[in-house]
């Protein structure tokens, strides 16, 4: 008997909960996506016989960017089978799959020394397991089964240049996002402190465990919430950035009306949703940050991606805010588990929306300070 290989992992401890069950999704990520074939996994179905590679080849596609599973009618994989289940993993195994399908939705970062995972909530199976513990998610350093390095994704520079530092950092973020004793939105302006605090103290350097305190200290010593900016901006800003999320051409009166509609609902609706679901968004806030490795998710420094990480939180908890105003009254829970798993999805799978948002950051926000950034979302 083989060992199982295994390898140093660090994030969220929930990882060998998930198991994909396409029944329990409708197959979700088999269905309207692009879904790339990379060099090794068409490697591996070359070295088939016929007729497995033949049939598979059939549900190939070429195209100028590289190999891709072609759609069936109903805009669903080829390989997708009416049991909900897909054919090749049925006939070959796991290990035949692309890439792309053998790791979503788990993201692995892999370092030197270990590998950062997650999950995605866009898998509704994996948001189940995810954002609903009502006790903080655990986050430790342990050992896990090895992925396929293939399928990792490549960390960016400064982190790998931060990777001995990274786990106390993320550490540390965490315990300010799972502080229960502060609001949501007090919990992420500290969050913001810290971060502009580390980049102010440590240059490039990484920081070592007393600045690491320092910087702490710094984040709980300011006021522990910022004021908010006037309501009608600040919905008009985030109806905008919604519609602009989904594509969505809204005219200027469009978005006055829902950012007024908003406006009527907004204080007791967020009261409402922040206690019943506050742990939730709390899971996802957390969960986010293993999920896109920040602070180091994009470039331009530790508090730019705070900003981005408080704005794809403001648009996850908005949606939830949408939906009571619709509907007049907060959604329940297995709502609010499918629209944050949109939003994520929106988020994590759409370039444009990634693109945006980055946008955002660099142009609206340019210069400000978390508190600033906080008051205006
Ligand atoms: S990975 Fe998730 S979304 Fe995709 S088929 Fe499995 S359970 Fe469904």
């Amino acid at each position: 008997m083989t060992e199982e290989r295994v390898e140093q992992v660090f994030g969220p401890v929930y990882f060998r909960k998930f198991v994909c069950d396409g029944k329990a999704c409708g197959s979700l990520c088999c269905g309207g996506w692009h879904i790339p074939v990379d060099p090794l996994a068409r490697k591996r179905f070359e070295s088939l016989s016929d007729p497995a590679r033949d049939d598979i080849f059939g549900k190939l596609s070429e195209k100028e960017s590289g190999w891709e599973m072609r759609h069936g009618e109903e805009g669903n994989c080829a390989f997708l089978d009416g049991d909900g289940l897909c054919s090749l993993q049925k006939e070959h195994g796991e290990e035949l799959l692309p890439d792309v399908c053998y790791s979503f939705p788990r993201v692995t970062y892999r370092f030197s020394g270990f590998a950062e995972r997650a999950l995605s909530v866009s898998c509704p199976v994996a948001a189940l397991i995810v954002l609903p513990p009502s006790e903080p998610l655990p986050i430790e350093m342990r050992e896990e089964p090895a992925l396929r390095s293939s399928a990792a994704v490549r960390p960016p520079m400064e982190a790998l240049r931060w990777e001995s530092a990274l786990p106390s950092i993320q550490l540390r973020a965490v315990s300010f996002l799972q502080d229960r004793e502060l609001t949501l939105w007090q919990r992420l302006l500290r969050l913001g402190r810290f971060l502009a605090s580390l980049e102010a103290r440590c240059g490039k350097e990484p920081p070592d465990e007393e600045a690491l305190r320092l910087c702490a200290l710094e984040a709980e010593s300011g006021e522990k919430s910022a004021p908010r900016a006037e309501a009608m901006p600040r919905l008009r800003y985030m109806a905008a950035l919604t519609a602009a999320l989904y594509e969505a051409e809204y005219p200027a009166d469009r978005l006055e009306a829902l950012a007024c509609q908003v406006a009527v609902v907004e204080a007791e609706a967020e009261k409402e949703i922040h206690k019943r679901y506050g742990h939730i968004l709390e899971n996802l806030a957390v969960n986010e940050f293993f999920l896109r490795l920040y602070p180091f998710a994009c470039g331009g420094g530790l508090l730019a991606n705070f900003k981005l990480f408080a704005l794809r939180f403001r648009l996850a908890e908005f949606s939830l805010l949408l939906s009571a105003t619709a509907e007049n009254a907060v959604p329940d829970e297995e709502t609010v588990l499918a629209m944050l798993g949109r939003v994520m999805e929106r988020l994590d799978h759409s370039r444009a929306a990634d693109d945006f948002l980055r946008e955002c950051v660099a142009s609206d926000m340019r210069g400000l300070s978390a508190e600033r950034v906080i008051s205006l979302l």
